[in-house]
């Protein structure tokens, strides 16, 4: 009789969670996976995979607007946000079906409840069901936090946003990070009034200031409201069943929706980690080491609850190479240099390697080149806004330390040029390149 149930125990079907089983199956672990929501995690159920197809339906608010001077007359133009909202919702049930397939197809058990750790080699279901594990991996995501003020109840997180009965006329955000002002863009372009409230005066903190200053730039023009150093102290529900929403001293904002987008943090609660011996860190997450491998030599946890880098395609490389160093005889872990990352904010932006800032930190003695340009389609449809591109250069090798854009595509356009980042390419590399016109992306060629 084998000594365990299994010989992995995951928990959490997210990201991180499919691609662990997945892999560790294809090695020849007998796997089993718990789930307490969907299968699918953040990203597909409540992230990435609808927030972007909302980006893409508010889109067309402003491709209907510049398609009168390509010639195009659309008439009785009309937004249903019940529509998208459904056909939103049918696509992630589509996927959470191709995830349960990719888990049935690898013979991975899955099970559709919530599990405890009980000990080193011991979970326990919901059901109190027992079952005993060779590896457990702990790969349950994050959750959003709710910083307390009064009335903080009648608020909304980005779980509930993709639920929304109706478009709201008026959004209050707290917040001005990823999520903050991916919903500002997408409420602003589908007609709703938005305020950004936030504690400091800086949006996407971790992006380069130039970009920040353009899309707040533009943003504003776009009619988006910011107020800064006020985060909420009250929100107060009207008769009507609409908000007042306080940012610190100022006068009450009126509001149908208070979205609160003020950071993830590692979902541990309950978890029974102590069982097993293991401790939080500060942030509450948990602590592991390059092969995300615990304090307790059984257990291993990836992706946002070990929150090293809060993005869906590093929880995917820490899975695999969790299964591949645990299963595969292949010990391998996750390289976090250069990871691309992008912003759907409208326009969007997209960065890789280091910031103007943190390069003169680390380098002393660096060259920026920058490019600020009307992309042409925008010249075309009479939109003044602008594109920024700027190269961050090591003055001493000229080798790319990071790119950093905001425009139309600039993720799209940055996932090509990270791979030229990552591979130690220097300036004239981008100078020997010939541009592709016409394009925005030559403009990444054509810095002098
Ligand atoms: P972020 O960390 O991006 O931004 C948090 C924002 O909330 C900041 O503006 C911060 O202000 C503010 N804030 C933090 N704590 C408090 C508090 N206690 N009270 C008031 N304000 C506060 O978090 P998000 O929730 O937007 O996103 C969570 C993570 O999810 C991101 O970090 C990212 O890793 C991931 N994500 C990635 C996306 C992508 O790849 N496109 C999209 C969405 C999410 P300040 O900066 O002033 O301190």
């Amino acid at each position: 009789m084998a000594e365990y149930d299994y010989d992995l125990f995951v928990i959490g079907a997210g990201s991180g969670g499919v691609r662990a089983s997945r892999v560790a199956a294809s090695h020849g672990a007998k796997v089993a996976v718990a789930e307490e929501h969907r299968i699918g995690g953040t990203c597909v159920i409540r992230g990435c995979v609808p927030k972007k197809l909302l980006v893409y339906g508010s889109h067309f608010a402003e491709e209907l607007q510049d398609a009168a001077n390509y010639g195009w007359t659309v008439e009785g133009m009309k937004f249903d946000w019940n529509v998208l909202r459904d056909t939103v919702l049918r696509d992630v049930a589509r996927i959470e079906g191709a995830y349960t397939q990719t888990l049935d197809s690898n013979n991975v058990d899955h099970f559709l409840e919530r599990a405890t750790i009980m000990g080193p080699h011991a979970v326990r279901l919901a059901n109190g069901r027992e079952i005993s594990a060779k590896y457990i991996l702990v790969a349950t995501g994050a959750w959003p936090v709710m910083p307390e003020f009064e009335g903080s109840e009648h608020c909304i997180t980005s779980n509930e946003v993709f639920h929304l009965p109706e478009l709201p006329k008026r959004v209050v955000i707290q917040g001005a990070g990823y999520i903050a002002m991916e919903f500002a863009g997408i409420f602003n372009a589908l007609g709703s009034h938005v305020t950004v409230v936030n504690r400091s005066e800086a949006i996407l903190r971790s992006y380069d200031q130039s970009l920040r200053d353009r899309l707040l730039q533009i943003t504003m023009a776009r009619g988006i409201e910011y107020k800064f150093h006020c985060p909420l102290t009250k929100v107060e529900k009207q008769a009507d069943g609409s908000f007042l929403a306080t940012p610190g001293k100022l006068e009450p904002l009126k509001a149908d929706v208070v979205l609160i987008a003020t950071g993830r943090s590692p979902k541990t609660a309950g978890l029974g980690l102590e069982n097993a011996g293991i401790e939080l860190g500060p942030k509450g997450e948990i602590p592991v080491d390059d092969y995300s491998k615990t304090a307790c030599d059984s257990i291993y946890a990836v992706g946002d609850v070990t929150d090293r880098i809060q993005l869906t395609p590093v929880a995917i490389r820490e899975g695999h190479a969790f299964a591949d160093t645990v299963f595969g005889g292949n010990k391998r872990n996750t390289v976090y240099d250069c990871v691309p990352s992008a912003v759907f904010s409208q326009p969007p932006l997209a960065a890789v390697g280091l910031t103007e800032g943190q390069a003169r930190n680390k380098y002393g003695n660096i060259k920026v080149f920058s490019s600020d340009f009307r992309p042409m389609k925008n010249v075309f449809a009479e939109r003044h806004e602008r594109g920024l591109y700027k190269l961050v250069v090591d003055a001493n090798t000229d080798k790319i330390l990071g790119i950093h854009m905001i425009g139309p595509e600039a993720p799209e356009i940055l996932q090509a040029a990270a791979i030229a980042v990552r591979a130690g390419l220097t300036k004239a590399d981008f100078d020997a390149t010939v541009a592709l016109h016409p394009s925005m992306a030559e403009e990444l060629v054509l810095m002098r």
